[in-house]
């Protein structure tokens, strides 16, 4: 068994191999599934950007950490219902799942009224899945230009999952080509599975879940 601190390492000599002169790459380890004190092993490897996929299990492992831990940044991975948004801005620091105009009126109201400091990432179906959420790829800017009536509401990059089984750097290098004519800063792609790939093609966010914390299937 490799441990989580071994794990966190070689990933980390892997995204310096695979990045370009100047590119800053975030780790951020996808903790869904893990408990807390393997979370805890992460922490203690110096690990400090996390991400879950679920806002009630965040709910439910973070606060505590959070307060421990100043220092850690949380992204939200998966796809946030409205209803769930008032505990998203408590918890999270970056929600990297928008994808309606509806969801960002309602985000916008709570980040206000808690008067949270958070970064947003559109969510975009880059291998335009009908089963995937996101904003379809030829949407990007009508969706910015709508989303330009919600003052101190800044979109500070965009997110991508690569569709399973094909090879994902075409996809990797749409979305870079959409970051770069959108004026984006921040490029969230890359998983266990084609993070160096998706470095190469300008990532600067990887999402590692099971390359640091093993597999979810126990
Ligand atoms: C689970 C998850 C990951 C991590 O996937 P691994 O293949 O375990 O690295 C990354 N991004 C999102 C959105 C996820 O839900």
């Amino acid at each position: 068994m490799q441990s989580i601190e071994k794990n966190i390492i070689t990933i980390k000599e892997k995204i310096n191999l695979a990045k370009k002169m100047g590119q800053e790459v975030g780790l951020i380890a996808i903790s869904k599934y893990f408990p807390v004190n393997k979370i805890q092993e992460a922490i203690n490897a110096g690990q400090n950007i996390f991400g879950e996929n679920k806002v009630q299990e965040a709910k439910e492992k973070w606060p505590e950490l959070k307060k421990q831990n100043p220092k850690i940044e949380l992204h939200l991975v998966g796809h946030l219902q409205s209803n769930k948004t008032k505990d998203a801005v408590a918890i999270f620091d970056v929600i990297q799942t928008l994808d309606s105009i509806k969801l960002a009126k309602i985000l916008q109201k709570e980040i206000i009224k808690q008067r949270r400091n958070l970064k947003i990432f559109i969510q975009v179906n880059i291998g335009r899945e009908k089963q995937k959420n996101g904003i379809d790829p030829d949407e990007i800017g009508n969706f910015l230009e709508e989303l330009k009536v919600l003052k101190e509401f800044d979109i500070s990059g965009i997110m991508c999952i690569a569709p399973k089984d094909e090879n994902p750097e075409k996809y990797f290098q749409e979305i870079s080509s959409l970051a770069k004519k959108h004026n984006l800063k921040n490029i969230s792609m890359g998983m266990s599975s084609d993070f160096e790939t998706a470095i190469k093609n300008g990532s600067n966010f990887v999402r590692i879940g099971t390359a640091i914390f093993g597999s979810r299937d126990g």
